[in-house]
């Protein structure tokens, strides 16, 4: 630790820093940061942390018992873009006042999630890859005519959308659901993507592609390389603060909201995932459905069994669950597939080799707090292998085809995702035993996050009255 915080204060004086940027991850998933003059970092405090006041964070600990210490993890740090001063940004950890680590610090139960799997003995390491889509819009209102409700107003290159693509100007606009992927000057968002996509690299994360999505107004989808799960939740993070914050600087909003607009795609978060044995991947064998081996399908089979319950954390938000719908390329059932876009769990299979070979969970969503989705994804796949649940015998599938179009009585041998964020809440009340294996999930820690969603997002959400409500109701 004394060499790395060494490193640390070469690398500000390297890159003329003075400021640094402590920052920690809250419950849902929302960082905060605290600012020190670079003049007054030193090695002690580096190694020892920083104090903060716990109580303003949400969902961590009571006004009674508020103090509480950030300590950086030395090797997270980067040169952060968006500040006028020079700043470097250091990811934290949080510990309490006497030193032990918090139990509802994120990045605490995806580390643990990672020691986890280890100290099984099934694998040494879970690769994680999300692929993040967001929209950007110009501007997004505060509607006091709708009632309080906030609305996007879209993209520049957007049609309004109608749900029909049929807006007035149809010259270069993205037509409804056609976003995927047209030249500019269709595509206006190239440029900002690719300023996204140029910050990303400077921080350190390795960009594979971006592109327009399939949304009207403004969607895109940037990719970064898989890494290790809490490694990965850190790219994640990063990801979301340099969208945003390029976005602001083109005078735009970018949003990971899963469905801002009614009647075309919404943005998910589909996560790839593998595990390897040393060098030896683990997911792969040559012959077996989708090239996969039976510990990958008893992977499968545990996520698919415990998906209502995994969807509190990888789909937690009321808004989550429009997206869940059929039509828009997002999961609806709970059954896997070797390419099926329409199925919870895809098999890619196109350019796959035996180190590239994975599963696609393409449910989750970027409300959703990296470090908790990954590790209960990481928590249900490790209970299917241990248990030995064989997807196949517990009607999860494959279904090679659309299921969107299938006849109702095949369909009503399928089970669907929860339709709604409170139904998932309950699915995690009753099923919850495969994450506080090792320790990794704490009873305290659930218990926490039910009663923050319900009462800080379910219920408020339920009280308020809906635009549409004003479409239904307001001359009956
Ligand atoms: N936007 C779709 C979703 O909600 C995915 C589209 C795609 O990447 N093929 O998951
Ligand atoms: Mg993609
Ligand atoms: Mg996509
Ligand atoms: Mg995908």
């Amino acid at each position: 630790a004394l060499e790395a915080a060494q490193k640390i204060l070469e690398l500000i004086q390297e890159k003329g820093i003075e400021m640094v940027d402590f920052r920690i991850v809250d419950v849902p998933g929302r960082q905060h940061h605290i600012t020190v003059p670079a003049c007054e970092v030193d090695v002690d405090q580096l190694v020892r942390g920083i104090a903060f006041d716990g109580s303003s964070i949400q969902g961590f600990r009571g006004i009674e018992e508020s103090d509480m210490v950030m300590r950086p993890v030395l090797t997270s740090a980067y040169v952060d873009p968006f500040m006028e001063a020079p700043t470097l940004g250091l990811n934290c950890t949080v510990y309490e006042p006497n030193g032990t680590r918090y139990e509802r610090d994120p990045r605490y139960i995806a580390e643990k999630a990672e020691q986890y799997l280890a100290a099984t003995g099934i694998a040494d390491k879970a690769f994680f890859g999300p692929e993040l889509e967001f929209f950007l819009f110009d501007d997004v209102r505060f509607d006091s005519s709708a009632n309080g409700a906030f609305y996007a107003v879209d993209s520049e290159e957007a049609v309004w959308n109608t749900g029909k693509g049929d807006g007035p100007n149809l010259a270069y606009k993205v037509k409804n659901k056609s976003g995927y992927f047209p030249l500019p000057p269709t595509d206006t968002q190239q440029d900002i993507r690719t300023a996204m996509v140029k910050e990303l690299m400077a921080a350190g994360i390795r960009v594979e592609r971006h592109h327009h999505e399939v949304a009207t107004a403004g969607q895109a989808e940037i990719n970064f390389r898989f890494d290790t799960l809490t490694k990965t939740a850190d790219h994640t993070m990063l990801y979301k603060y340099i969208v945003r914050n390029v976005a602001r600087r083109y005078g735009k909003v970018a949003t990971f909201m899963p469905k801002p607009i009614f009647g075309d795609n919404g943005s998910g978060m589909h996560v790839h995932q593998s595990l390897f044995k040393g060098d030896t991947p683990i997911f792969y064998e040559e012959g077996g459905y989708g090239n996969l081996s039976e510990t990958a399908l008893y992977y499968i089979g545990g996520i698919l069994k415990h998906a209502p319950a995994v969807l509190a954390f990888s789909n937690p938000s009321t808004n989550s669950y429009k997206r869940l719908v059929p039509g828009y390329e997002a999961p609806v059932n709970l059954v896997f597939s070797k390419g099926n876009r329409s199925a919870a769990i895809r098999v890619p299979v196109a350019a796959v080799t035996p180190k590239s070979c994975r599963i696609e969970f393409r449910t989750p969503d970027g409300t959703s707090n990296p470090y908790l989705a990954f590790a209960a994804m990481l928590m249900a796949g490790i209970d299917g292998i241990r248990n030995r649940i064989d997807p196949r015998e517990h009607g999860f599938g494959p279904v090679d085809k659309n299921i969107y179009e299938l006849d109702a009585a095949e369909k009503a041998l399928i089970q669907s995702v929860p339709g709604s964020f409170e139904e998932s809440l309950q699915a995690l009340e009753a099923d919850h035993e495969f994450l506080l294996e090792g320790g990794v999930f704490t009873p305290d820690f659930i218990r926490a996050w039910i009663d923050l969603k319900r009462s800080s997002e379910i219920a408020p959400v339920n009280v308020r009255p809906h635009p549409y409500e004003f479409h239904l109701y307001l001359d009956l």
